[in-house]
């Protein structure tokens, strides 16, 4: 029986503009195009009640200085590690995210205002009441960004409204959390001077600030500085799945007092008890964890992260269009129309609201 659900669904992450951007991961295929590749296009997302999201401008290395390598996870006895990421040349992210975000106003404006890139509140509610699908500009790591945050001015005038500092590998502002599971995300030191700079310029501008892929030396140092909600957009809780991309009930206790959000990351190997890339992975699995989720941090604080064309996520789900899925296992289990309405839009846009100026 295909499932219905009528309820929006906001997403905190995906990486729909790198598979649209990399022919090795997209084919080359369209937004506009129903395809079978990656997770995301705006039939599908039509069809699974996606409303929007977080589009992430993640910089993938320099294929001239380091060829693409996959196989970097190294198997330990009771799981994986992964060698933390070479750092990438600034002058290099600026192009390739000049590239990116470029392609996502061609979107937009190609679309015959089905797609709206959005930097207000006002823009998001409105587009959520008239299904407009909605994008928020997102760097995933701030490597295009110059220490002297030149840029950050710039890129925020063009639409920036959320920035990860640092993707899993280090830059001028923070040590990324290299992959690993099982194991602390207290993985080395956090923010550099111009980190905590552009802590502060961040919140001056009111450009969220994502807490995914630091780690707990970064988070620490972010949570003490930032005077915005504390935002996990793609990650899960360490409690349950051991790895440093997870957040511990700490960290989590923090979000929860700043009245932040936590993004559920569909992503079977931040799920999954045994870490494994596996993905005949219940939904149940994920169910759990948003139950883990909503009591620690209340039923205010949680919403969906995805991580959609950016990780193995289960088959159940499949892509976008799987959505309505989860929707009704939440509902099954017993969260009614409201708890439902928090977790799939109202929460984000509640979080925005606060950090938005
Ligand atoms: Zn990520």
């Amino acid at each position: 029986m295909t499932a219905i659900n009528t309820i929006p669904v906001f997403i905190g992450h995906n990486d729909t503009l790198l598979s649209l951007y990399l022919p090795e991961r997209g084919e080359g295929r369209s937004f506009f195009t129903r395809s079978d590749i990656g997770h995301i296009d705006l039939p599908r997302a039509r069809e699974g009640r996606m409303a929007g999201g977080i589009f992430a401008i993640f910089v993938p290395p320099d294929p001239l200085i380091q060829p693409l390598r996959r196989d970097e996870v190294i198997k330990t006895d009771s799981g994986y590690e992964v060698p933390l990421a070479a750092s990438i040349e600034q002058g290099y992210a600026l192009r390739v995210t000049m590239s990116m975000m470029a392609n996502l106003f061609k979107i937009e404006r190609e679309s015959k205002e089905q797609v709206k890139v959005v930097r207000t509140v006002d823009e998001l509610t409105t587009c959520l009441y008239k299904d407009i699908f909605t994008a928020i500009i997102h760097f995933e790591g701030a490597e295009a960004i110059d220490p002297g945050l030149d840029a950050l001015e710039v890129f925020y005038q063009a639409g920036l409204r959320s920035l990860g500092i640092v993707w899993s590998r280090p830059n001028a502002f923070a040590h990324g959390v290299p992959f690993g599971f099982p194991r602390s995300p207290d993985t080395g030191s956090g923010l550099t001077v111009a980190g905590r700079e552009l802590v502060r310029a961040s919140n001056r501008l009111g450009i969220m600030l994502d807490l995914s892929h630091l780690n707990e030396q970064g988070f620490w140092d972010v949570a003490n500085l930032s005077d915005a909600p504390l935002v996990a957009t793609h990650s899960n809780a360490h409690a349950l799945c051991p790895t440093t991309r997870n957040l511990t009930d700490k960290q989590l206790d923090a979000i929860k007092a700043s009245k932040g959000i936590v993004g559920l990351n569909f992503a079977v190997t931040d799920l999954r008890d045994d870490g494994w890339n596996n993905s005949d992975t219940p939904i149940e699995v994920m169910v759990y964890h948003i139950n883990y989720l909503v009591e620690r941090l209340s039923i205010e604080c949680v919403g969906f992260g995805t991580d959609f064309d950016g990780a193995t996520i289960p088959q159940e789900i499949g892509d976008v269009t799987g959505l309505p899925k989860l929707i009704n296992a939440l509902r099954e289990s017993g969260y009614d129309d409201d708890a439902l309405s928090k977790l799939a839009y109202k929460n984000w846009v509640r979080v925005l609201s606060k950090t938005w100026k």
